[in-house]
């Protein structure tokens, strides 16, 4: 018996290193478009590859909670650990970031191919899978190539960051199977806005970011370390919020109000202008209210949106003028106008639905013995290893069940 899994990333690997420990006897083939597996999981977590976290739950992943639940009931932190542990790698931890002890995202690659290695698995290289025939009949997109199979895996991930070997190309095979998949979007990419932050692209800062739809209700606020880029907010927070930034900006315009000292109260902020204003010289520049609080350049740029000079002497002020300056400092509005693509993307949010599935597996309802895992799912998780602990799952998980199929026949 063989089974192809199609995909050699995340999911993939940890698939066939399941499957064949699990089922001796099976004929795992991992089909691989690029030249080497695994290329993604390099650049993951700036190279080091965040690879889970130590608080795992449904509350940090978006898409269908049954699909998700089925998935985390049986792969948690320590499932992980010591799948990766078998393999002989160490992690350590940093705020919950789980990462390989190397610190070094090519150690976690490199365990899993040598595995793959050690176990007899093949891997076909620069098969770029173009159709699917039920039975399985698996060509290359040339249609030069083909493989048999008796079971497959789409592991071939979403639409996000093609230049790791992801443009999408598992959403045609499923419409070639009659298979539905909930609408894609971007996900943990930077929220694109109006472009008034232009003077400020570079610079970072410490705050909190929130996200709010044309009625100011709060769909969701990130608090960390942001940066403007030239049209935009960049940054984990801003990540955080570019899902759902990504889908409702397709039908409304968003706000999203920055703090730019989430640690002090509104009336803190406020209180800290008048005491700077009443104990400092009349004369002194407005621009010095501020600079114990925030950088210069973001100071200043605060002052000309309220239109105020920022060598106005502070005798010059209204009280109503203090109160403004605080509201920016707490509160500054900028109108978000969507995310980047794909290409600047991590994630896909969207993609195939539990109703697609037999209950309580991976398995394709429609098509039996075609099963899934990884980003294609209708799952995308958090910034902080969740989406590489929810793809090794969803991979271990599905090779489970193939081997408990194979061994039922
Ligand atoms: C820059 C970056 C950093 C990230 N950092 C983290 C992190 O630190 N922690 C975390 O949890 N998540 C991180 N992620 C997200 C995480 O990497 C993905 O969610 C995860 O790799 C998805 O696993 P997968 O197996 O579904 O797909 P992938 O790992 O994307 O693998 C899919 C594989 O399928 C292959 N493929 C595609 N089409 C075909 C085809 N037609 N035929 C054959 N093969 C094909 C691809 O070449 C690829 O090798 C990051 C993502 C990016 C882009």
């Amino acid at each position: 018996m063989r089974t192809l899994i199609i995909g050699a990333g995340a999911s993939g690997l940890a698939a066939a290193v399941t499957l064949k420990r699990d089922c001796p006897a099976m004929d795992v083939v991992l089909v691989e478009k690029l030249s080497e597996p695994g290329r993604k999981i390099l650049a993951t977590g700036n190279g080091r590859c965040n690879l889970t976290n130590t608080d795992i739950s449904v509350s940090w992943y978006h898409g269908d909670s049954s699909l998700i639940y089925t998935v985390l009931n049986t792969f948690q932190t320590e499932d992980c650990l010591d799948f990766f542990h078998s393999l002989g790698l160490l992690t350590l931890e940093e705020e919950g970031r789980v990462y390989p002890l190397s610190m070094n995202a090519a150690t976690v690659r490199n365990v899993l191919l040598e595995e793959v290695e050690r176990l007899g698995i093949t891997v076909a290289f620069d098969f770029a899978v173009g159709s699917i025939a039920p039975g399985f009949t698996v060509t290359d997109k040339s249609g030069e190539r083909t493989l048999h199979g008796d079971f497959v895996l789409l592991a071939l991930g979403g639409k996000a960051d093609a230049a790791h070997g992801t443009d999408g190309d598992g959403y045609p095979l499923l419409k070639q199977l009659g298979i539905r998949y909930a609408p894609i979007s971007p996900s943990l990419t930077a929220l694109k806005t109006d472009d008034r932050i232009r003077p400020l692209k570079g610079l970072r800062f410490r705050g909190s970011a929130a996200l709010l739809d044309g009625n100011d209700d709060l769909i969701g606020k990130e608090e960390g370390e942001l940066q403007f880029t030239n049209n935009g907010l960049s940054g984990i927070p801003a990540f955080q919020l570019s899902g759902d930034a990504a889908v409702l900006t397709k039908t409304k315009t968003l706000t999203a109000q920055l703090d730019f000292c989430p640690n002090l109260p509104d009336v803190a902020v406020l209180d800290y202008l008048e005491d700077r204003r009443m104990h400092g010289s009349p004369d002194e520049p407005v621009l010095h209210l501020l600079t114990g609080i925030l950088q210069e350049k973001l100071a200043r740029f605060l002052l000309e949106e309220l239109g105020m000079d920022a060598d106005t002497p502070v005798h010059r002020l209204r009280t109503e003028d203090l109160a403004s300056l605080a509201e920016q400092v707490k509160g500054y509005k900028l109108t978000v106008t969507g995310t980047k693509s794909f290409k600047d993307a991590q994630v896909t949010r969207g993609g195939v639905p539990v109703d697609e599935l037999v209950d309580g597996t991976l398995e394709s309802r429609v098509v039996p013995n075609l099963w899934f895992a990884g980003e294609l799912l209708n799952v995308d998780g958090a910034c902080g290893g969740y989406n590489l602990h929810f793809a090794w799952g969803s991979g271990i998980l599905a090779a489970k069940e193939i081997a408990q199929r194979a061994e039922n026949i």
